[in-house]
């Protein structure tokens, strides 16, 4: 791929050997949301399982991307609980983290929790499940023998490291192991959609005060822009759990924000962010803390020097845009930012071309599959916000749809399971990529590869049955 140095050219890596680090069932690549799900799930199948993670705690998206809120769609409007498993038992602990305890399943919206309680909490179900783990280690290379893959190269501290494994699960997110390994592979550039976010978080905030506005001015809560409810939602929610959602494009409806663009003194655009008018935010009353999503960067999510700039812009713009709120928006009058995200929030880069391709339509109108390995409630988008720059209003209804196993499966290499949502073979890498849904697929890749190496097989040779029966024991309600 071409970077903005270009080419150079190429060299040839000598070849050498590497110390054996650990032989293991399950190898869980990217200890992301997906990662843990996937590891914690091939722990209690019994599997001896080891999850390499290159940041210095798990999380990925949800801590080191500083995303803390998982979107809400466990039920359906009749208040089913659909989505089980891991992904509710996580949830529910990463709400007791400063966050809204059990309370959310009362409520639609986002579930928003304390990044640095979530951490910890994350380590601890990866303890407490019995499953290894490295932190600040890279996967580097795949080692693939006769079409299989049997273990990956790390880099570390320690220096280059194999690992070998009976079975392996990418988590990574962009699909690293499977390109790694010469999978097929696709990737965002080619729809054209590459729109990711940097965040940051302001402490020292008068969380009430700031909420007290928008009870004061409801007009200025963009009802229905991405999620499907109005203010007074948002502030019944807020009122029994002390974190309020402020939607995505919501910026756009507040005059206090648009003001500050007319004049020039809000700025519109930051370096390669656009769009900072969106803000997303997630407030938590207790912390004193709200974590802000402003607007977009196109850059290329695989391209280290385009990452390198968004993330050293990202942290200009956090200042830029928290020096604004500081002068005009209530409750922010003695706010400070405390934090910017370690990663780049990238929506979606790469992934597979396998078995099955998982659809929109598959989404939105509830397919069953013999296959199924997971299940979610069938979103339908509308517009129901009629603002100027209003996008679509993600709305549920009375229906599930299925998740096939063969998504799961990879083209080309044998020996590995994706376990990530958004890197899962799709039309669309937007389908499954929630965290909700990506635990549910990070569920199904662990037990699925514990079942492969227990068997002496692969995962696309392992019983549908065997892991469905598995899964079911493990929480997990596939209808
Ligand atoms: C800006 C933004 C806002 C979002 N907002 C929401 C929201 O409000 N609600 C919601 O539900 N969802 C939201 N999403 C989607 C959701 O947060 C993510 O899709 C989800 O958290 C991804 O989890 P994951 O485990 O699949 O991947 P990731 O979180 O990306 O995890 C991948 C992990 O693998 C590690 N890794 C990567 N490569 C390697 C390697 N080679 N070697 C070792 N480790 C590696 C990474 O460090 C990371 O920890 C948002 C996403 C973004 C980007």
């Amino acid at each position: 791929m071409k970077n903005r140095l270009g080419t150079p050219g190429t060299v040839t890596e000598p070849s050498r050997e590497v110390p054996v680090r650990a032989e293991v069932d399950v190898l869980v690549a990217g200890g992301g949301l997906a990662g843990v799900s996937a590891a914690v799930a091939a722990a209690r199948g019994g599997a001896r399982t080891l999850l390499i993670e290159r940041n210095g705690f798990p999380g990925g998206v949800a801590t080191a991307g500083m995303c803390c809120s998982v979107f809400n769609c466990y039920h359906t409007p009749s208040h089913e609980l659909v989505v089980r498993g891991n992904s509710l038992e996580f949830v529910d602990r990463l709400a007791q983290c400063s966050g809204p305890g059990r309370a959310w399943h009362r409520h639609k919206g986002h579930i928003i929790y304390d990044i640095e309680r979530g951490k910890l909490a994350l380590t601890e179900m990866i303890e407490e499940a019995g499953a290894g783990y490295l932190l600040d280690t890279l996967v580097t290379a795949a080692l693939v023998e006769d079409g299989r893959l049997r273990g990956v190269v790390i880099e570390s501290k320690s220096g280059r490291e194999a690992i070998l494994a009976r079975a392996t699960v990418d988590t990574t997110g962009d699909a690293d192991v499977a390109y790694l390994a010469g999978a097929p592979v696709r990737t965002i550039e080619e729809l054209g959609w590459a729109k990711h976010s940097y965040c940051f978080r302001v402490g020292n905030v008068d969380v009430d005060r700031f909420v007290r506005y928008f009870s004061d001015n409801p007009e200025q809560y963009a009802p229905y822009m991405d999620v499907d409810w109005d203010f007074d939602e948002a502030r019944r929610q807020y009122e029994e759990t002390g974190t309020l959602l402020f939607p995505h494009g919501g910026g756009y409806e507040m005059d206090l924000i648009m003001q500050g663009v007319r004049t020039g003194e809000y700025a519109e655009r930051v370096g390669v962010h656009s769009q900072t008018p969106a803000l997303q935010m997630h407030a938590i009353r207790e912390l004193g803390v709200v974590h802000i999503i402003t607007g977009f960067c196109e850059i290329h999510g695989l391209d280290i020097a385009e990452i390198t700039r968004a993330i050293s812009d990202g942290k200009r713009m956090a200042f830029r845009v928290t020096e604004y709120f500081t002068k005009r928006v209530p409750g922010f009058e003695r706010a400070r930012v405390i934090g910017t995200a370690d990663d780049l929030g990238i929506r979606a880069s790469r992934w597979i071309e396998g078995e099955l391709d998982f659809t929109a339509e598959m989404k939105s109108e509830g397919v069953r599959f013999e296959d199924a390995v997971g299940r979610g409630v069938v979103q339908r988008d509308f517009k129901k916000h009629e603002g100027p720059k209003a996008w679509g209003c993600q709305t549920f209804v009375d229906d599930t749809f299925d998740i096939p196993y063969r998504c799961l499966l990879p083209k080309g290499v044998e020996g590995l399971v994706m376990g990530a949502g958004r890197s899962v073979s799709q039309t669309n890498p937007f389908l499954l990529r929630t965290m909700a849904l990506t635990m549910v697929t990070g569920q199904a890749a662990g037990v699925a590869a514990a079942a492969a190496a227990s068997e002496g097989s692969t995962p696309r040779e392992v019983s549908v049955r065997q892991v469905q029966t598995q899964l079911r024991r493990q929480g997990v309600d596939l209808g």
